[in-house]
């Protein structure tokens, strides 16, 4: 018994050390994001992909069975007067397993939430988010908008496209691999999903996306090109937002694009949705989406779902919490693209470099 509480003291520390040790940026970047990570990603998606269901919900699955069936047992088999004893035994063994998880978590996945973050990455600059760029950009988006509501509406979305759009924004923000991309699947959460808003989610433990089974057509591109963002080692929400949109706006494929733009409009100015015109059948779309999103939406489950996320976010460092999903608006609008439609990356200035101010 002492020794199995030893060992369940040793996992918890084990997890400590594995969510809070100090290791340097660079090494996360290189030898994590870009080499152990790296590896388990191109490795273990495409296992996933060929599974015709959510293996996530299979392993959640399996481990709730083994966890009562464990804790039935071993209470049935104690005589009456020890049994608060075991129970007592048995939630310490069930926090070291617990500590076990976030462990793999941080193995899996979570050693990414260290890496920079995409505003450290590229040539933005925040001086360059004047209300005349605001006023182009929104323009843009909405003659994507206008300009490609037909064509949308007549193709259904070819991933191969959309993965083409990708990599090349990933890559251009740091990985230095091709990410395999998921096939997204639906999960048994669904209801949950469509209840508390969730339009989808990336599974570290069997490296997969889940998407809400809800979504428009229009808006699963962006939708599952977010989620994609996780799937290649980039953790924040502002980034995958910024990720997915900027896939999405470079593709030469009309859906693609325009989901990239739907998602977008919802977070310009109210002044710049005012003066812009819509084309009718993209306001039936807002309507449909806005339909959708209603349809089975809880709010009180929404709230406890964002609270609950936002406390998980800012404990893994991200500061904005949620709010960080605000944020790439500014990073699309603050940050050059080249010919490609790819975000210039940050140049660093050392001193004495031609960036520097000189002495006068
Ligand atoms: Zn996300």
């Amino acid at each position: 018994m002492t020794r199995a509480l030893a060992l369940d003291a040793f996992a918890v520390i084990l997890a400590c050390i594995a969510a809070l040790a100090p290791i340097p940026r660079g090494t996360i970047e290189s030898a994590y994001a870009n080499g152990v990570f790296a590896a388990m990603n191109r490795a273990l998606v495409p296992v996933t992909d060929r599974v015709p269901f959510a293996v996530g919900d299979a392993e959640a699955i399996v481990v709730l069975l083994a966890l009562v069936v464990w804790w039935v047992r071993a209470l049935r088999r104690t005589p009456r007067r020890a049994r608060r004893r075991a129970a007592l035994a048995l939630l310490a063994h069930t926090a070291g397993f617990a500590a076990l998880g976030i462990v793999l978590f941080e193995l899996l996945w979570g050693l990414n939430y260290r890496r920079a973050t995409a505003v450290a990455r590229v040539d933005y600059r925040a001086s360059r988010v004047t209300p005349d760029a605001v006023a182009r950009f929104s323009e843009r988006i909405v003659a994507i908008l206008n300009g490609d509501v037909a064509a949308a509406h007549a193709e259904t979305l070819d991933r191969a496209k959309l993965r083409d759009a990708f990599e090349p924004v990933v890559a251009r923000l740091g990985d230095r691999w091709d990410a395999a991309v998921t096939v997204p699947k639906t999960t048994l959460l669904e209801p949950y999903y469509e209840a508390a808003g969730i339009g989808g989610q990336y599974s570290p433990f069997s490296f997969e996306t889940m998407l809400n089974a809800s979504f428009l057509p229009v808006e699963v591109p962006r939708a599952l090109a977010h989620e994609w963002s996780h799937a290649a080692g980039f953790t924040d929400e502002g980034d995958a937002n910024y990720i997915g949109t900027l896939a999405c706006l470079r593709s030469d494929d009309p859906l693609i694009r325009y989901s990239g733009a739907f998602w977008t409009y919802g977070d310009l100015p109210a002044a710049q949705r005012r003066r812009l015109k819509l084309d009718p059948r993209v306001v039936a779309d807002f309507r449909a989406s806005r339909e959708r999103f209603l349809r089975h939406y809880q709010p009180r489950i929404f709230a406890v779902q964002w609270n609950v996320y936002d406390r998980f976010l800012r404990s893994n460092g991200v500061r904005g919490g949620v709010a960080s999903y605000g944020f790439f608006l500014q990073l699309l609008v603050g940050t050059p693209l080249d010919a490609q439609g790819l975000p210039m990356r940050r140049v660093r200035r050392t001193p004495g470099s031609a960036g520097a101010r000189s002495p006068t």
